[in-house]
């Protein structure tokens, strides 16, 4: 009698209510429903285990201990408490301000697992980026013709390499043309690498290396790409290129070099490993960025000599942010941790 279904995330919001999880936690929950990789599902278990909460944590420590300090310093001055130097200050404050600091940086990595990257692949016609594409997509979804400059509409497909998800981008073959339809395909490929983390392109490495390939190479020089030699099995010519990835799309030769070198370069301290506790949300990007400002601005403070009491207004606006991270509440924290510190009252 009076039984219902749960309403969606009924029993999250529950816990979360009731205080058994935190919002890092809650927000795993989500992050575990919507992973598509088993890394992605792995970082989201970890943080629902408290891996950020753990990371935290202690920075929130230092800092109502901070504030405690400087709380207790005003409000109890007659009672023989003395105020913090500058110097006590400063001390206390830069483990806080590298703690949130790394913690923000940890957001590129974890990004990294959670929206995954956009990999263009380009080229002129027929060197073999639409069988590439396929290759590294392990299925048949780009039409692979034997006429040039067929691959006219950029088509884009999702995988992952090492659990990171992956959005393929092939571009038309790039070529300067009169047809306006590729005209139109070309200036789209050159869009779409301008928004790609990362290009590679293709050259063909059992013909000689043409102007265009040059000219194409020239263009996408301040990208980066990455320099794909395609159809070693064919023999490779004498390359002009430097650091070419041999690879062939038709054997699958060199494509997990290839997939090693792609992860390199856009994760070049390797993978987070989940157990870390890397943020992942741009709700928490956001909010360390404010604790980083509002700590900033103490820091500012404290060299101009300015009264504790406007410090403590940064400091808590460098608290509040954490504790929306989290989604706690501290006023009672403090006033606690100002007693059993200093004593003050028995
Ligand atoms: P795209 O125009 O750059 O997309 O090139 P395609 O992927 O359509 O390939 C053009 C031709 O090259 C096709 O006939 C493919 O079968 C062939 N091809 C592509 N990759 C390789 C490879 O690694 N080795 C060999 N031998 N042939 C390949």
């Amino acid at each position: 009698i009076g039984a219902r279904l749960a309403e969606p995330c009924e029993f999250t919001l529950r816990a979360y209510i009731n205080g058994r999880i935190d919002l890092t936690q809650a927000e795993a929950v989500r992050d575990l429903i919507d992973a598509t990789t088993l890394y992605q599902a792995r970082v989201a278990a970890q943080q629902l285990e408290g891996s950020v909460s753990r990371r935290i944590r202690p920075i929130k420590e230092q800092m109502l201990e901070l504030i405690a300090l400087l709380e207790a310093g005003i409000d109890f001055a007659e009672d023989d408490i003395s105020v913090a130097s500058s110097d006590e200050i400063l001390r206390r404050l830069e483990p806080i301000r590298s703690g949130v600091r790394d913690l923000l940086q940890s957001f590129e990595a974890g990004k990294l697992v959670h929206q995954g990257f956009t990999l263009a692949v380009a080229g002129r016609p027929n060197v073999g980026k639409s069988s590439l594409f396929n290759r590294l997509l392990e299925q048949d979804r780009a039409i692979v013709t034997e006429i040039p400059g067929t691959t006219r509409d950029l088509v884009s497909e999702a995988t992952s390499i090492e659990g990171i998800p992956v959005k393929l981008v092939d571009t038309a073959g790039i070529r300067e043309s009169k047809d306006l339809v590729e005209t139109l395909g070309i200036e789209r490929s050159y869009q779409a690498m301008a928004d790609a983390d990362l290009t590679l392109l293709v050259v063909d490495l059992s013909r000689d290396i043409t102007n265009e390939d040059k000219l194409l190479f020239e263009k996408l020089q301040d990208r980066k790409p990455i320099l794909v030699g395609n159809k070693c099995d064919l023999g490779r010519r004498n390359c002009d290129f430097k650091d070419l990835l041999p690879v062939s799309a038709l054997t699958g030769e060199g494509v997990l070099c290839l997939q090693e070198a792609i992860l390199r370069r856009l994760a070049p301290d390797g993978l987070v490993r989940p157990e870390s506790g890397s943020i992942t949300s741009i709700r928490h990007q956001a909010l360390l960025r404010d604790s980083l400002g509002a700590l900033d601005n103490t820091r500012k403070a404290v060299e101009f000599q300015i009264p504790h009491e406007m410090l403590l207004l940064d400091l808590y606006a460098a608290l509040r942010p954490i504790d929306a991270v989290t989604g706690a509440t501290t006023a009672d924290d403090i006033l606690n941790r100002i007693f059993s510190t200093f004593c003050i009252g028995k």
